[in-house]
C-alpha cells in the first residue's frame, strides 16, 4: 500500500484553503439561513492565512505542520469554528507527531482523534446537526475500507458527507448558534456538513476521482 508524503499533505491542505477561500460568501449565505451568517468569513479568515504561511511553516513531520495550522485556526478563525477547527487540526497532528509519511491506518486514527478532540471540546451528539454528523460516518466508511485504493476511500467518503447533508437538512439544530432559533433551522444545510463535502468533492476534482453529487449544494 502507498504512503502519503508531507508533500502531499501541503497540497492537500493548500487545495482546501482554494476551496474555503472561494466559498467564502456562499458559506456565509448558507450560515445566515439558520445562524449568525459568519461561517464563510470565519473559516476563510484564517485559510487566507493558513494559504499564506504554508509555504514556510516547519514541515519536518507533518505533526508539526498540522500544529502550526491548528495555532493558526485557533487565532484566526472567528467565531464558534475556531476552536472546533483548532482543536481538529491539533487532534490529527498529534497522531502525525513526528511521522515524514502517512500510512492509512495513521490516516483513519488521525481522524478519530480529531473527531474525539471535537466532541470533547463542543458536546455535540449524533443528530445535533453539526460537522460531526458528516465526519462520524466519514470515520466509519475509512475504518470499513483497507486503504488499499485512497482514490476509491475519496470517492466513498465524499458520498457519505454528500449523504450527510440531505440527512441533517430536515433536523433542528441542537448547538451553535442555529439552536437558538430553533425551527427555523428545520429546513436548511448544516453549512459545516455543507463545508466538509464541498472540500472532498474539490479534492475528488483536483485528484482526478470520479464523483457525482446528490445534494444540491454540491451542483452549483
Ligand atoms: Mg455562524
Amino acid at each position: 500500500m502507498s504512503t502519503i508524503s508531507i508533500d502531499q499533505v501541503e497540497k492537500t491542505i493548500d487545495i482546501t484553503c482554494d476551496t474555503v477561500i472561494r466559498n467564502e460568501k456562499y458559506f456565509s449565505d448558507l450560515d445566515g439561513l439558520a445562524g449568525d451568517g459568519d461561517f464563510g468569513t470565519s473559516l476563510a479568515t484564517g485559510f487566507k492565512v493558513i494559504k499564506k504561511e504554508l509555504p514556510e511553516i516547519d514541515k519536518s513531520a507533518i505533526g508539526a505542520m498540522l500544529l502550526k495550522i491548528s495555532m493558526i485556526c485557533s487565532k484566526h478563525v472567528g467565531g464558534s469554528s475556531g476552536p472546533i477547527w483548532g482543536t481538529g487540526f491539533m487532534r490529527a497532528g498529534m497522531v502525525a507527531k513526528g511521522l515524514e509519511e502517512l500510512t492509512y491506518q495513521n490516516l483513519v486514527d488521525m481522524l478519530g482523534s480529531a473527531i474525539e478532540g471535537i466532541v470533547a471540546r463542543g458536546g455535540a451528539k449524533r443528530g445535533d446537526k453539526t460537522l460531526l454528523d458528516a465526519l462520524w460516518p466519514i470515520h466509519d466508511k475509512m475504518q470499513e475500507m483497507d486503504g488499499s485504493d485512497l482514490g476509491a476511500v475519496l470517492a466513498a467518503i465524499t458520498a457519505e458527507a454528500d449523504k450527510a447533508i440531505d440527512e441533517t437538512r430536515t433536523l433542528i439544530a441542537h448547538r451553535g448558534r442555529a439552536s437558538q432559533v430553533g425551527q427555523r433551522s428545520a429546513d436548511t444545510p448544516d453549512p459545516g456538513i455543507v463545508g466538509i463535502a464541498t472540500i472532498l468533492y474539490d479534492w475528488c476534482k483536483v485528484y482526478g476521482v470520479d464523483y457525482s453529487p446528490n445534494a444540491k449544494e454540491l451542483n452549483r
